[in-house]
C-alpha cells in the first residue's frame, strides 16, 4: 500500500472541549447549564462540521470592492465571501450577540454568549470582528441614554432575525494615529438650520473594518472645538441610503493585509457624511469606551478560541502522524511541547472568561465598587496578555505539523496570520500596558488584585497547588514592589517597564484563576489535568519583570 497521511479532523467542538465544559459546570447553576447546553452542542457541531468544511472550501475567496458601476456612477459595493454570508446567518439565528442582551440567565448571560462566540469564531475567518463591533455599539448606545438612537438601532443589532440584522463599524483610526486618536483630523460641521444633533463629517478614516456594516460609531471634532481627545465628539452614522448607496462616503480601497483577509478593512473619505451626535459635543474618546471594553473582551475570547482550534488540530494530528516508529502522541518531547501550549491556553481561557463574568455582572447592575475597579484593570491586562499568547501558541501549533503547518491548503497558516492582529487592533500591547498603569490610579495600588487572589486561594487544599499559590503570591509582591519603586524613580522608568509589569499581572491572575479551577476540578470531577496545566504554566514563566 502506498503511504497515505490522514489529515487532522475536528469533532463536536463543544463536546470535545474539556476546559470549556468543566468551566461552565463550575460557574453555571445546574438548571442554567441544562438550558444552555443544547445551544452549545449545536454550535460545537457546526464549528467542527459544516462551518469548518465551508471555511476550508472558502480559503481562496476574498471580499471584493466595486467602486464604479458600468455607467460611471460611484457605488462602492462590497461583496462578502460565501463563508461570511453563512457565518452571519448562523451568528444571528444562534444569538451570538443577542444572548448577552436577552439576559435569560441574568449576569451569566454574558458567559453563555462568550461561550457561543468562542465556539463559533475559529470556523469563520474572523467574522467575530463585525460581531464584536456590533455588540460594542449596542452597549455604547444603551449606555449613552440617547433614546432615539437606542430605539432606532439597538433592536437591529441584537435581533435573531437575519433580515433585520445590522452590523456596526467603529471608525476611530486616522492617518495621524490609531493609538493617539486625539490627533484625529475629521471635522464635524453643522449646516445652517440643521437640528442641533445633525452634523456632516469631513475627513479620512484609515482603518475601518467590516466596512459592509449598516451603521458606524465614529469620532470627529465639531468646528471650533479644542485640539486633543476631549475636543472630539462621538457620532452615529447610517452608512447607506435606501438604495444601498454610500451616504457621502467613498471607500478608497480595501487594505491588503497579512491576515484577517475575509474582513473587508477599508480606507474611507468622508465627504459631508450625515451623522448624529450620540451624546454631547465633546469627550468622544471617553464616550466610546463601552465599545472598546466589549471589543477587548471579544479580542480575548477570540484569542483563546484560536488557541483552542490550533490545539484541537495539533492533538488530533499527533495521534495520526508517525515518526521514528511511533505516533507523535507517543513521543514524550512532542507531548511535552503540546502540553505547554495547552497550559498557556488554559490560563488565557480562565482570564478571558473571568472578564466575561465581571462584564456580565457590570451590565446587569450587580457589581460592587471593588469588582468594578477589577474589571477596569483586568480588561486591558486580559486583552494584552491573551493576544500575545495567541500569537506564540499559533506559531508553535504550525511547527507541530512540521512542513504541513507552513502549507496554505492545510488551512493552518491562517491561524498564525489571523492571531497576529490580536495584539495590534483594539489597543496595542504597549498602549494597553500604559492603560493598565492608569487603571491602578495615582497610588498604583494592586489591592483589588490582592483581594481577588486571596479569595481565589481560600479553597485551595491540594499540596501541589499550595506550592503554586506561593509562586503567584511572590510574582504579585514583586509586581507591587516594582511599580511603587518605578513610580518613585521616574515616569520614564515606569513606562519603560509597563509591558513586563502588565504581562506579569496577566500571567499571575491566569495562574491564580487556574489554581482555583484546578482545586474545584479535583474535588468535583476527580480530574488532575487542570493541576498539571497550572504546574506547567509556572514553568513557562509567570513573573516577567
Ligand atoms: C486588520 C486591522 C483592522 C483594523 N480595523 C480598525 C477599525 O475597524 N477601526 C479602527 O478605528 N481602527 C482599526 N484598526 C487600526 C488599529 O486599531 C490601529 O492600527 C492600532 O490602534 C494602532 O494604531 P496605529 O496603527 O496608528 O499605530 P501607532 O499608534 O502609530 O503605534 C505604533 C507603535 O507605537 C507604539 N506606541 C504608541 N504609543 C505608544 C506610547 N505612548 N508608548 C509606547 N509605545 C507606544 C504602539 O504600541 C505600536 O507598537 C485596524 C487595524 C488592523 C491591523
Amino acid at each position: 500500500m502506498p503511504f497515505e497521511q490522514a489529515p487532522p479532523t475536528l469533532g463536536n467542538q463543544f463536546e470535545d472541549d474539556r476546559v470549556l465544559r468543566s468551566y461552565l459546570a463550575r460557574v453555571c447553576p445546574a438548571e442554567m447549564l441544562n438550558e444552555i447546553t443544547p445551544s452549545l452542542v449545536e454550535m460545537g457541531r457546526l464549528a467542527g462540521g459544516e462551518l469548518y468544511q465551508l471555511q476550508l472550501a472558502d480559503r481562496l475567496n476574498e471580499p471584493r470592492l466595486t467602486q464604479w458601476d458600468a455607467w460611471g456612477n460611484r457605488i462602492d459595493r462590497i461583496e462578502l465571501t460565501p463563508l461570511w454570508r453563512v457565518a452571519e446567518q448562523i451568528a444571528v439565528e444562534h444569538g451570538v450577540v443577542a444572548t448577552a442582551y436577552e439576559r435569560k440567565h441574568g449576569a451569566l448571560s454574558r458567559v453563555h454568549q462568550c461561550a457561543l462566540a468562542y465556539l463559533f469564531t475559529p470556523s469563520t475567518d474572523i467574522y467575530s470582528c463585525p460581531l464584536a463591533m456590533t455588540d460594542g455599539a449596542a452597549r455604547t448606545l444603551l449606555a449613552s441614554g440617547n433614546q432615539e438612537l437606542i430605539e432606532r438601532a439597538v433592536p437591529h443589532l441584537i435581533t435573531r432575525e437575519p433580515t433585520e440584522f445590522w452590523t456596526a463599524g467603529q471608525w476611530m483610526t486616522e492617518l495621524t494615529g490609531g493609538s493617539d486618536v486625539g490627533l484625529s483630523e475629521t471635522v464635524a460641521k453643522q449646516e445652517p438650520g440643521a437640528d442641533s444633533h445633525e452634523f456632516r463629517l469631513y475627513g479620512r478614516k484609515w482603518f475601518t473594518s467590516a466596512i459592509s456594516s449598516q451603521i458606524a460609531l465614529t469620532l470627529a471634532r465639531p468646528e471650533g472645538n479644542p485640539a486633543g481627545g476631549r475636543g472630539l465628539a462621538l457620532f452615529y452614522i447610517e452608512t447607506r441610503d435606501d438604495e444601498g448607496r454610500p451616504r457621502n462616503i467613498e471607500i478608497d480601497r480595501l487594505k491588503d493585509k497579512l491576515g484577517t483577509r475575509k474582513v473587508p478593512t477599508g480606507e474611507l473619505t468622508l465627504n459631508g457624511t450625515p451623522a448624529r451626535l450620540v451624546m454631547g459635543t465633546t469627550d468622544g474618546v471617553r464616550n466610546i469606551t463601552p465599545l472598546l471594553n466589549i471589543t477587548r473582551l471579544w479580542n480575548g475570547i477570540s484569542a483563546v478560541a484560536l488557541m483552542r482550534r490550533g490545539l484541537a488540530l495539533a492533538f488530533d494530528y499527533a495521534g495520526k502522524r508517525v515518526a521514528f516508529g511511533s505516533t507523535l502522541a507517543e513521543k514524550a518531547l512532542h507531548v511535552d511541547t503540546l502540553l505547554g501550549l495547552q497550559a498557556e491556553f488554559e490560563g488565557a481561557f480562565h482570564l478571558a472568561f473571568y472578564v466575561a463574568e465581571l462584564t456580565g455582572r457590570s451590565e446587569a447592575g450587580e457589581i460592587d465598587e471593588r469588582d468594578a475597579s477589577l474589571l477596569r484593570l483586568l480588561t486591558p491586562v486580559m486583552k494584552l496578555t491573551t493576544a500575545k499568547q495567541a500569537v506564540s501558541v499559533a506559531s508553535e501549533v504550525l511547527e507541530s505539523f512540521g512542513g504541513a503547518g507552513f502549507v496554505e491548503d492545510t488551512g493552518l497558516p491562517v491561524l498564525l496570520r489571523d492571531s497576529q492582529v490580536l495584539p495590534i487592533w483594539e489597543g496595542t500591547t504597549n498602549v494597553l500596558a500604559l492603560d493598565t498603569l492608569r487603571a491602578l490610579g495615582a497610588d498604583v495600588s494592586l489591592e483589588p488584585l490582592r483581594s481577588l487572589t486571596t479569595k481565589l486561594f481560600e479553597s485551595v487544599r491540594d499540596t501541589r497547588l499550595n506550592e503554586l499559590v506561593k509562586i503567584a503570591n511572590s510574582a504579585l509582591s514583586h509586581a507591587e514592589n516594582w511599580v511603587k519603586d518605578a513610580q518613585a524613580t521616574s515616569r520614564s522608568d515606569l513606562e519603560a517597564g509597563a509591558r513586563r509589569f502588565a504581562l506579569t499581572l496577566g500571567r499571575t491572575i491566569e495562574l491564580a484563576l487556574l489554581i482555583r479551577h484546578a482545586q474545584w476540578s479535583l474535588a468535583h470531577e476527580n480530574d488532575h489535568q487542570a493541576v498539571a496545566s497550572a504546574q506547567r504554566l509556572t514553568k513557562l514563566g509567570v513573573d516577567l519583570i
